[in-house]
């Protein structure tokens, strides 16, 4: 009897220490990704949101609705990397000017991947614009979707330059991958610098995907979905953000809440703003993917940064058109 005891409190020790092993590497995985980031990418800020009432409000306001899950928001399969293609004229027909790529492919970027390479640069990329980028549909894609990059760090030690290797896609409804497919390829557009708060990186995408799921669904009900399915994993973030001790950890789910809040913030202004307005807003976009203006002046010109969003869930909810 005795002896079953030792090996069952045994085991419950050494079950204690996995845990604490791996949460060990969790936090020291996450603090060397968010350092790095900083460091390469020129943040200059990557601190954690501090959560307010508001938040608290906010969470249990989006709670009390039916939480729409990744799957139910991507139904039918029927998206096809033709289809992705055609839908990157809308970039044009909005008057957002995409810029070239360096590309990458699979087999070199291996080779070159964590290792010293001083060679030239044009031996191992092509020039290409964002048809150019390969799409990989798959099933089993951890988010939605995410773009393949390959970091380039000078000797100055900053990274000038994104080599894009392809973008990864979750096969479902074909106007919702597009805009999933939009918000992927605005991140290829966005260059180091483009913001100084780490927190604010996703905002830029999460608007453009906005924008498409109008574009392309004038029924509105796409991005209603997208709205709802936004707030739902915000709602996720900040529970994880208030049930974590370690500062670090905090920091990833905060870069969704304050983009996602600030992202739909913009897209509010745009829907209800006039002709004029609109073409200006989607001018600003195109300013900071040529690096003519950074992020930060743009939210604050329009008060969308995270100090001005309101964080009323009926605000939050609603989208008011004009057309
Ligand atoms: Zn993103």
């Amino acid at each position: 009897m005795t002896k079953i005891k030792d090996e069952y409190i045994k085991m419950l020790n050494d079950l204690q220490e996995i845990e604490k092993y791996k949460r060990e590497m969790m936090i020291n995985n996450t603090k060397e990704f968010v350092e790095s980031s900083t460091t390469f990418f020129k943040y200059e800020k990557a601190e954690p949101l501090s959560l307010s009432k508001e938040h608290m409000y906010l969470k249990r306001g989006i709670q009390s609705d039916k939480s729409i899950t990744t799957k139910n928001r991507i139904p039918g399969f029927n998206v096809t990397k033709r289809y992705l293609i055609d839908t990157l004229s809308i970039w044009n027909e909005l008057g957002i000017r995409l810029h070239p790529v360096k590309l990458i492919d699979n087999y070199t970027m291996n080779q070159i991947e964590g290792k010293d390479y001083d060679g030239e640069l044009s031996d191992i990329t092509s020039d290409g614009f964002v048809e150019d980028i390969p799409i990989k549909l798959s099933m089993n894609v951890r988010t939605d979707g995410s773009v393949c990059m390959l970091p380039v760090i000078n000797s100055d030690g900053n990274v000038n330059l994104q080599l894009i290797n392809k973008v990864y896609l979750v096969r479902g409804e074909k106007r919702c991958c597009a805009a999933i497919y939009a918000h992927e390829i605005a991140h290829t557009q966005l260059d180091p610098g483009y913001t100084k708060d780490y927190l604010n990186r996703e905002a830029i995408p999460a608007f453009m995907e906005e924008i498409f799921s109008d574009v392309l669904d004038k029924s509105g009900s796409l991005l209603q979905s997208n709205r709802y399915f936004k707030l739902n994993l915000t709602a996720k973030y900040i529970d994880m953000i208030r049930k974590e001790e370690e500062s670090i950890l905090k920091v990833e789910p905060s870069t969704y809440i304050q983009s996602h809040l600030e992202s739909i913030a913009l897209a509010n202004l745009y829907f209800s703003s006039n002709r004029t307005i609109k073409k200006e807003i989607l001018e600003n976009v195109s300013k900071v993917f040529n690096g003519e203006q950074d992020l930060d002046n743009m939210l604050n010109r329009y008060e969308c940064g995270i100090d001005n969003v309101p964080l009323d869930i009926k605000i939050l909810k609603k989208v008011k058109k004009t057309r």
